[in-house]
Parts: structure tokens; sequence; C-alpha cells
């Protein structure tokens, strides 16, 4: 029998709504069996009805196979409100954050394919900060058992993914206990690894080399902070924000959501790139079909990269981001008949 997946759907603010719409039509044409559950956070959600975040939240998530989400807004004006996605990260555990960048013909400058793999829950997010007599101080987290989860899931990650080198991410020469201490664990947890060549980069070099010379990185595992940073520019040397995905992957639950931010310059204008929550929609099929030894689901990520792809690269059907002057309801519209036409 065909299992039926559960699947929360955070819709979130900006274009959230639009690219979280649009990846649900799109793994409906890949006829992903799912049943989806509605959850709501975020500032559009505060400004309806007074909360961030819906009552009883994180016992709707329990149950649940994974959730689908787009970005959320945390306005910096309004001090009281706190940032929902790091309150996601913290109460749900999500530890690693996975960003694939993959190069595209025609957009990106060079070939490439290489992850972060950003520690999600620690660094200077935990949002202790004070100010004392004109000094504003906030505290950089680093833990052992933080250091340790999120440098043996990048290790596990190389192995499964094909990959044969992991590079730590840090600034150990200036932060040489906090930076220091994510270094020394992650290179203690690559002895369990000898097949995965174990490297690091200080976080300038890293910035340099993914714009430089990102056809030699494999999979960069990186504080909290660092991995922010870079994924923004990793982004661009794709071609845009609105080409790239992420899965935030805790014990219990997965969360899948574009790499980019709300966009509220575009919101509600049907010009959204889609492609970031597509491939966010993608990886949790990959995911899901890891954890319930499920190929099926595997081949259908397959197809979807493939006309993602197509869309890109052969038949150039771009949303303004990318050049063009196509709608998303265009993207999702091609993409839709390139899958059920099994012409992917
Ligand atoms: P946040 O504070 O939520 O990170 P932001 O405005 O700082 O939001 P983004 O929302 O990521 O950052 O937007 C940065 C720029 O990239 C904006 O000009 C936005 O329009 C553009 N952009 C981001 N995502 C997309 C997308 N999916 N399609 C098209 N343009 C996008």
């Amino acid at each position: 029998m065909v299992k039926k997946y559960k699947i929360g759907i955070l819709k979130g603010d900006g274009i959230g709504p639009e690219i979280v719409q649009a990846a649900v039509d799109v793994l409906n044409a890949l006829e992903f069996e799912a049943e989806y559950i509605e959850l709501h956070a975020g500032y559009e959600y505060f400004k309806k009805s007074g909360k961030a975040i819906q009552d009883g939240f994180f016992d709707a998530v329990k149950g649940l196979d994974a959730i689908l989400k787009g970005p959320l807004y945390t306005p910096p004006h309004e001090k009281e409100f706190r940032s929902i996605n790091v309150l996601l990260r913290r109460e749900l555990d999500l530890y690693a954050n996975v960003r694939p960048f993959r190069s595209y013909k025609g957009f990106s400058l060079k070939e490439f394919n290489f992850v972060i793999v950003r520690e999600n829950t620690e660094d200077i997010y935990t949002g202790f900060e004070f100010l004392y007599r004109g000094v504003a101080l906030a505290l950089k987290i680093i833990s052992y058992d933080g250091a340790r989860r999120v440098s043996e899931f990048a290790f596990s990650y190389a192995r499964s993914n094909g990959f044969n080198r992991v590079t730590v991410v840090h600034k150990a020469n200036i932060l040489r206990i906090s930076d220091g201490l994510f270094r020394e664990v992650f290179f203690d947890i690559a002895k369990n690894y000898p097949e995965v060549q174990a490297d690091e980069l200080i976080v300038d070099t890293a910035g340099y080399m993914i714009v430089k010379n990102p056809e030699r990185l494999g999979v960069l595992v990186t504080p909290n902070l660092y991995g922010d940073i870079l994924a923004d520019v990793a982004a661009a040397v794709v071609g845009s924000l609105g080409l790239c995905g992420s899965a935030q992957i805790g014990r219990d639950i997965a969360v899948f959501e574009p790499v980019h931010g709300v966009a509220l310059d575009i919101a509600g204008k049907g010009v959204a790139n889609p492609i970031g929550e597509l491939e966010s929609a993608k990886l949790m099929l990959i995911h899901l079909s890891n954890k319930y030894s499920d190929r099926k689901l595997y081949e259908k990520a397959f197809v979807l990269e493939r006309a993602i792809h197509k869309i890109v690269e052969e038949l150039r059907i771009l949303t303004p981001d990318l050049g063009g002057n196509s709608k998303t309801s265009d993207v999702v519209n091609s993409i839709t008949k390139l899958i059920q036409s099994n012409n992917t």
C-alpha cells in the first residue's frame, strides 16, 4: 500500500503563501500522496490574531512526517516580536541546516555542486544580548554537543551523497575558544570517517572561495552565523536567491524552506520565483524517501529536479529575478506540464 504522508504546511509571510501553494501544486502533479495540515505562525498571523504562533502549534507538529514552510518575517522595528524561525529551530531542535548549491547553465559563472551544512541552534542566534553603560554585548554560544552532532551530520551526509571532502569553516585564529572548540570537535569526528577528506577554511577565505572557485568545494560545515551569511553569497553565485532551497533536520522532524526571505518588495505581485520552494519540496521527498525507504519518492524528486533544470536552462521560463518576465504561475504550469507529460 502507498504510504500517505502527513505534511505540515506553514505558508509564512511576504511571498510565502504564493510559493508554498506553488510547491503543493507541483507535489500534486508528482502524485505525492499527502495529507496537508495547515499550521499558523508569523507576522501576518500575528497581525490578525495577536499571536505570533498558534496555540498548540508544537502539539500539532507531533505525528507529522515533515513541514513544508515559506519564509517568516521578523520586523526589525518591533522589539517585542521575536523571530519565529529561531523559535522553531530551537523548539524542534532543527540542528542541521542543509543548503545545497548547484550551478545552472547560462546563469552560474562556473559548474559546481557544493553544500553548506549550518549549525542551526547556537552561536549568536540564542539571542543573549545586553546593554551596559553604552556597551552592547552579544553571547556567541558554541557547545561540544552542538559542534559534534552537526559535524557528524556533515560527514554522514557527505558519505551518503557522494562527496569526498568536508571542510570546516571558522574564525578560530581570532575566536580561539568558541570557534576553536567547533574546529577541534570537527577534526575529532573526522577520525570516524577516514574515507572522507577533512580540511578547513577561515570564514573570509570561504567567502572568497565560494565566489572564485566554487567547483573545488564539497560539503562545508559552519557555525550558525557564518552559514547564514555564506548561504546568501552562494545563492548569488548560483544566480538568484530564488533558486535555492534548504532542509532543516532535527531528531524527530525536518522542516523544508527556501534559503531566501520574505521578499516584501515583490509580495502579492505574482512574480516570485517558486524554484527555491520547489527545491525545498524536492529535498523533502529525498528526506522522506531515505527515512521510510520509499524508493518511489526518490524517483519523484529526480523527476522534479530534471523539470526545474529544463525550465531554467533550456525552456528559459524565467521570473524577473532571473531576467525574464514570466509569472510564478507560468513557471508552475510549465513544470506541472513537463511532469504530467513525462517529458523531463
Ligand atoms: P528577510 O529579512 O526575510 O531575510 P530580505 O528582504 O532581507 O528578507 P529576501 O527576502 O531574501 O531578503 O530578499 C532579498 C532580495 O532577493 C529581494 O530583492 C527579493 O525581492 C529577492 N528575492 C528573494 N527571494 C526571491 C524569490 N523567490 N523570487 C524573486 N526574488 C526574490
